[in-house]
């Protein structure tokens, strides 16, 4: 491959690495802007990214909103199916939390679409990105820093490349090789579980409900699906996990009645299992000179809360709203990567990354940790959170995605 510079040096002014849902929501919200753009994703693309797999997502109100007005939700083969009321229980304990859409005056808390499906509709929608130039399969082998932008080695099949870019994405993941170039450290926690999901029906059908139930081996949940199936999400110690893995349907079907319950009635079909080891991983900064992290890059958070790309999504959002107020201040003077850009992502973004990893750590842990001082305080608060009207308005507007600084597409319509 030959390098093909602009005028100025620079092949790209933003080059984003990783094609996953974080990096390709980034060029759809960065089109029009009139930057060169890149992106790199070592997946083929008939394969599709690996994230775009059978995984439910649980979006927020605010992300629907989003994906709407950034084009992209048109293009899902299956709507999202809405989530109209909340279900949070604890096995053992008295309280439960029901949160209804309706009495909050919305429709939905938010909507649940299948990983693949948001991925291919993204996919399509990069294809529109003005002014993109998609290098892939392309792997990155390397990220050098120089004083006015990165130079990024990739390797493709016509060989390897080396790109000049003024400001660097990394949304290559949870093992970003980017974030370890650019010298960004970790904070690490295994939570010792593994989660299990497949598609199942029940006797009593989806009616809107998402079904949260913690047990001491982890949380399980239902999250309700369209064509008469629910998602669902069982926690399981790493231990045990490939044990339940290669249970027949019938076994796990009992097996995930027993961890659940009957609220949604008897277990009937149980569909394919995958299995996810789950750790949190936490950059201890989002930005390097001439460089930010997004999405699972940026933090990787136990999937209890349904956070993970509810949160890089805004993270998206947030730094296209900064290059677009760039562009418009000083429209071809407008660096990408000034360092008060980044400072300004980096503060916009710590509110609302706080508490996202704050609620989602909180959950995982209150799940995962046996004994009666938090058996009696996970009574109290989930009764609390239940019936003093206020007290449940955080947890309400974080799952529809209100927190922090909340970007301008994400915000609440009139
Ligand atoms: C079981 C489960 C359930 C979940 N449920 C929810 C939910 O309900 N709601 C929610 O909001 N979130 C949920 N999440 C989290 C969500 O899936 C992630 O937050 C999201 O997929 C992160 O996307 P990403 O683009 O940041 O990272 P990734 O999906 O990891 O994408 C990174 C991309 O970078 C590419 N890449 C990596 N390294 C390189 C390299 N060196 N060169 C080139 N390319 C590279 C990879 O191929 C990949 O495509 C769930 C996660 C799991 C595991």
């Amino acid at each position: 491959m030959c390098g093909m510079h602009g005028g100025d040096g620079f092949d790209h002014d933003i080059l984003i690495l990783g094609g996953g849902l974080v990096g390709s929501a980034l060029a759809c919200a960065l089109d029009g802007q009139g930057w060169r753009l890149g992106q790199v994703e070592a997946s083929e693309p008939a394969a599709g990214a690996p994230g775009f797999d059978e995984r439910k997502l649980a979006l927020a109100r605010a992300s629907l909103d989003a994906l709407l007005a950034l084009g992209v939700l048109p293009g899902l083969a299956t709507p999202p199916a809405p989530i109209r009321r909340l279900h949070v229980s604890r096995a053992g304990d008295f309280g439960s939390v029901r949160l209804d859409a309706a009495e909050r005056g919305v429709e939905a808390f938010g909507g649940v679409v299948l990983a693949r499906e948001l991925g291919q509709a993204l996919e399509a929608r990069v294809a529109r990105v003005a002014g993109l130039e998609r290098l892939r399969p392309a792997r990155v082998l390397e990220v050098l820093t120089d004083a006015d932008g990165h130079r990024v080695r990739i390797a493709g099949p016509a060989g390897e490349r080396t790109l000049r870019c003024r400001l660097l994405v990394a949304a290559d993941g949870t093992r970003s090789l980017a974030r370890a170039a650019l010298g960004i450290g970790v904070r690490e926690h295994d939570y010792g579980q593994t989660l299990v999901i497949c598609s199942l029906a029940t006797e009593r059908a989806p009616d809107g409900t998402a079904w949260e139930r913690f047990t001491d081996s982890g949380p399980v949940a239902l999250l309700p699906m369209h064509g008469g199936h629910y998602g669902s999400i069982c926690g399981v110690p790493r231990g045990d996990a490939a044990r339940v893995l290669a249970m027949d349907d019938a076994a796990y079907a009992d097996y995930f009645q027993q961890r659940f319950g009957w609220r949604a009635g008897r277990v009937r079909r149980v569909g394919a299992r995958s299995a996810y080891p789950i750790a949190a991983v936490l950059a201890e900064r989002l930005t390097a000179p001439r460089a930010v992290l997004m999405g699972n890059a940026a933090q990787t958070v136990h999937p209890v809360g349904a956070q993970g790309f509810n949160l890089g999504l805004r993270d998206a959002l947030t730094l296209a709203e900064l290059t677009a107020g760039a562009r418009a201040r000083s429209a071809d003077a407008a660096d990408p990567g000034d360092a008060a850009l980044l400072a300004g992502y980096a503060a916009r973004r710590a509110d609302d990354r706080a508490q996202t990893i704050a609620f989602s750590d909180g959950l995982a842990r209150a799940t995962a940790t046996p004994g009666v001082a938090m058996h009696v305080a996970r009574s109290l608060g989930l009764l609390a959170l239940g019936h003093v009207p206020g007290l449940a308005e955080p947890l309400v507007s974080g799952a529809m995605g209100y927190r922090g600084h909340v970007p301008a597409l994400a915000r609440p319509r009139a």
